[in-house]
């Protein structure tokens, strides 16, 4: 158990500001749930239902209680009337009928009445989202409603890159620039596709060789190999794989001078963000460069037309180049002016709330 652990569950969630963690089970079904919600200062929870097998019941709280302040802050940076949550149900190995399970979950979120609503993540699918909507109207990311988002996230990536050159470059022009992509799968490709078309030059690994020999062949990109991919020459690194990949050992590798791509927590400490901005490399934060995924949510929650959905997710290049406003009015780290942006606006909402009327979309 580590010292965060250990720690009782109100010390836990008054030190990471969480307002409610429920925790359930149905044993006819062998399901036991964790729903964290984060904030609703700013409008209901929104995060995704996460089936995962876990090391310990400590660790899958741990996820549940980080994934869901991520949420928060996500939601309050891209300008969504959402606060954050997230689910995890807990696979033990056992459970058989996967019918059974997520309907115990979604009798769960609905005992809530809407203080939160879920979507997939990792482990579920849009089908269990149809199972969790026998039970509960607090669900998106349906078949046929909500769509793959990863085409979205693709397009917030290229604009915060745009952003990013910007304002390193003084020019958003993308034409020529080294682009190395860590991951090839729904968004990197995507996003490799619109680089491409911007005239960008692609440098990609994957752990699947066919992924990448996909982009090599359609897209004219040049493959490396998954660990020389961080000390490729490039203008831009973007990470489109996994979380943490921006720690001790990589850093001194970049030869980037941006860092920007879709993984959530890239950074594997916040130290790290410190440790770019000393080796004066641009980092456009994660939950920044990736909210086009939740801005995608707009359409099926709030009927947002698609060119609607699109000029929002191309907004992203604004909200960054806010971002690194205030890193540099502040004398801080870019992550740690995203967080007070997205604090600033939960104080923001929290009064425009409490005067009687909801933040507009
Ligand atoms: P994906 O599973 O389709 O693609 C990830 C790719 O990374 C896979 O092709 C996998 O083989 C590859 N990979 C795994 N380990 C690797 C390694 N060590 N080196 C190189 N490649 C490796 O996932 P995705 O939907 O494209 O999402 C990519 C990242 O973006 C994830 O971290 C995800 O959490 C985040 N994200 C995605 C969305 C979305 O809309 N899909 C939204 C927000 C954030």
């Amino acid at each position: 158990m580590t010292d965060k652990t250990r720690k009782v569950l109100f010390e836990l969630m008054s030190e990471m500001g969480h307002e409610q963690v429920v925790f359930s089970q149905d044993a006819s079904c062998g399901y036991r749930g964790i729903i964290a919600i984060h904030s609703t200062v700013l409008g209901p929870a929104v995060g995704g239902t996460r089936f995962w097998k876990y090391a310990s019941e400590e660790e899958a709280l741990v996820d549940a209680l980080r994934l869901s302040r991520g949420m928060t802050y996500k939601c309050a940076v891209a300008g969504l009337p959402w606060g954050g949550g997230k689910s995890i149900i807990i696979d033990d190995g056992t459970v058989k009928d996967r019918e059974k399970l997520f309907r115990a979950h979604g009798r769960f979120i609905d005992t809530l009445g809407g203080r939160y609503i879920t979507a997939e993540d990792v482990g579920t699918s849009p089908a269990d989202m149809e199972i969790i909507a026998l039970e509960t109207s607090h669900v998106g990311g349906r078949i046929g409603k909500g769509g793959d988002p990863s085409p979205l996230t693709a397009l917030g990536v290229f604009r915060s890159m745009q952003a990013s050159a910007q304002y390193r470059w003084g020019s958003d022009e993308l034409r020529n620039k080294r682009v190395a992509i860590q991951g090839c799968g729904n968004v990197g490709f995507n996003l490799a596709r619109l680089l491409h078309d911007a005239g960008a030059q692609l440098i990609l690994s994957d752990v699947d060789q066919k992924k990448v020999n996909r982009a090599v062949e359609n897209l004219g990109a040049k493959s490396a190999s998954t660990e020389g991919i961080f000390s490729v020459e490039a203008d831009i690194f973007s990470p489109c794989a996994l979380g943490g990949i921006i720690n001790d050992k990589t850093i001194p590798l970049l030869k980037a001078e941006i860092v920007c791509g879709a993984a959530n927590n890239q950074l594997l400490e916040p130290r790290h963000g410190d440790a770019l901005e000393e080796r004066g490399i641009l980092y456009a934060p994660d939950y920044v460069a990736n909210s086009g995924g939740v801005l995608s949510g707009g359409a099926e929650l709030f009927g947002w037309t698609i060119e609607r959905v699109r000029a929002e997710v191309s907004a992203i290049y604004d909200t960054l180049l806010l971002v690194f406003a205030i890193a540099k009015a502040e004398g801080i780290p870019t992550y740690k002016a995203a967080d007070r942006l997205a604090e600033r606006r939960l104080r923001e909402g929290a009064l425009r709330t409490s005067a009687g009327s909801a933040p507009e979309v």
